[in-house]
């Protein structure tokens, strides 16, 4: 264990660092951000010695726990081999090939084809200017307009942001760009409260063909929907919301994208969201589980028949960073993967964690302050409300609660994140069963201790 000055390294931190998504002056009046030295398992340490229980998994990421060394080792070793190569010169790297090899076969069916990038967002500008350029390349250049859920989290790229239906990451930099059309999302708790789930499943599917009828159904190119929304609130569609969007997809002969980014690699008790639901996708954004989050690196999986249209131009398609398929990310991804298998991560979450996980947090509904509770395999949410069997807000505002708990949750020593007055989870798939309930009683003492400050 190192050790730091980490009363010096909050003060470099106002002084120099800007971290991401953050209120700059908040961190300053705070004396800078919490400094995070190490991790083990599903546990972080600050720099000031609090042992806190990681119900997020980094952000959404660290699915195979802290501290593998393994990934260490296969990260020296091919730095040793090959630190670095790119993909532009007709060239490619052994791991990179062997990860793409490794993601189709997940994947599965006509998504035969990997395209590597380094982040989510990056994925989605993959996705952005594949799905146009195809289009143009079938003779249907007019097809260009996306469509997406208001409240969905597709990165903070132009394109991702865009993408994306954050009204508050719009107000920044003139977003979205054009081209970008937002439909309702199947949130029921926040837009169908009380109504029948399938029904409400229905309608808001059938949001997307009211506006593709509207659009123009020639003009449509592409559907992208995160299987369950992580980051707009742990998001759950009612049953038959993908089947539906699947059939209009195909009627209008629409691509579908699914954005895995966070339920890629088993989060959601399979290896993909579209497996779990049953729908199959053209085109499937992943990242953060890829690597659990040990090196940066993202994957845009693409079926053959868009392939096999990019081959019949005989064209070069423009695009691509200069760590698309980096060595080191991708050797590291592979062995992460590896070790999902190998420790049959994926069927833990699905039989063993998951439900111990779903029941855990569902003892949690008799809680006053709480007006639901959900989770889809390894990713949960707690709704707090004033009034119990309502869903109305403390203060009649969204987003006065969520924080008083999220803190109460943190100095009780338990990370979560609060997403306006919803407190969503994610914690490692290596999580122990204590561990979970650790979690759970957490969060109930802050609830406790929230309803009084709220009151
Ligand atoms: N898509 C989804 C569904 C995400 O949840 C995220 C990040 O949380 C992204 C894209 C963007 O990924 P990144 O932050 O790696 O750019």
């Amino acid at each position: 264990m190192r050790n730091y000055d980490i009363p010096a390294l909050r003060k470099q931190d106002i002084a120099h660092h800007l971290p991401a998504q953050a209120n700059y002056k908040l961190i300053q009046d705070l004396g800078g951000s919490r400094i995070i030295t190490r991790a083990e398992g599903s546990t972080i340490w600050d720099g000031e010695g609090h042992a806190i229980l990681d119900g997020m998994a980094g952000l959404w990421c660290v699915d195979v726990g802290y501290g593998r060394e393994e990934l260490a080792k296969v990260a020296y070793e091919q730095m040793l081999e090959l630190p670095y190569y790119n993909s532009f010169f007709r060239t490619a790297t052994v791991p990179a090939v062997e990860l793409a090899t490794k993601i189709a076969g997940l994947l599965g069916g006509e998504l035969q084809h990997v395209f590597f990038n380094s982040s989510g967002s990056e994925s989605n500008d993959t996705v952005f200017r594949l799905v146009r350029h195809y289009w143009t390349l079938k003779g249907k250049p007019e097809r260009q307009v996306f469509i997406s859920r208001r409240n969905a989290y597709h990165g903070s790229t132009v394109a991702g942001a865009s993408l994306g239906g954050m009204a508050f990451m719009h107000a920044q930099g003139g977003l979205p760009i054009p081209g970008i059309e937002h439909v309702m999302q199947p949130y029921q708790f926040g837009e169908g409260f009380g109504e029948d789930a399938e029904a409400f499943g229905q309608r808001a599917a059938d949001e997307i063909e009211a506006r593709i009828l509207s659009v123009g159904p020639d003009k449509v190119a592409a559907f992208i929907g995160e299987p369950v929304q992580g980051a707009g609130g742990v998001i759950i569609p009612p049953p038959g919301y993908w089947a539906r969007v699947e059939a209009i997809c195909r009627k209008y002969g629409i691509l579908l994208v699914s954005d895995e980014v966070i339920t890629g690699f088993g989060r959601l008790g399979k290896w993909f969201g579209f497996q779990r639901f049953g729908y199959t996708p053209d085109i499937v954004s992943m990242a953060k589980g890829l690597s659990s989050g040990y090196l940066p690196i993202s994957a845009t999986g693409v079926s053959h028949e868009i392939v096999e249209t990019l081959r019949a131009s005989n064209d070069d398609f423009v695009h691509g960073y200069t760590y698309s398929g980096h060595p080191v990310a991708a050797a590291v991804a592979l062995r992460n993967l590896e070790i999902i298998e190998r420790e049959k991560l994926v069927d833990r979450v699905a039989g063993d964690i998951g439900p111990h996980f779903a029941r855990a947090l569902k003892s949690l509904d008799d809680h006053p302050l709480v007006g639901e509770t959900r989770s889809c395999g390894l990713l949960g949410a707690v709704e707090i409300v004033s009034a119990k069997g309502t869903n109305q807000r403390f203060t009649g505002k969204e987003g006065a609660a969520g924080p008083v708990v999220r803190d109460a949750c943190i100095a009780g020593g338990l990370m979560v994140r609060a997403i306006r007055d919803t407190i969503v989870m994610c914690p490692p798939f290596v999580i122990t069963h204590d561990e979970v309930d650790r979690m759970i009683a957490i969060i109930r003492a802050a609830l406790d201790e929230s309803a009084a400050v709220l009151a």
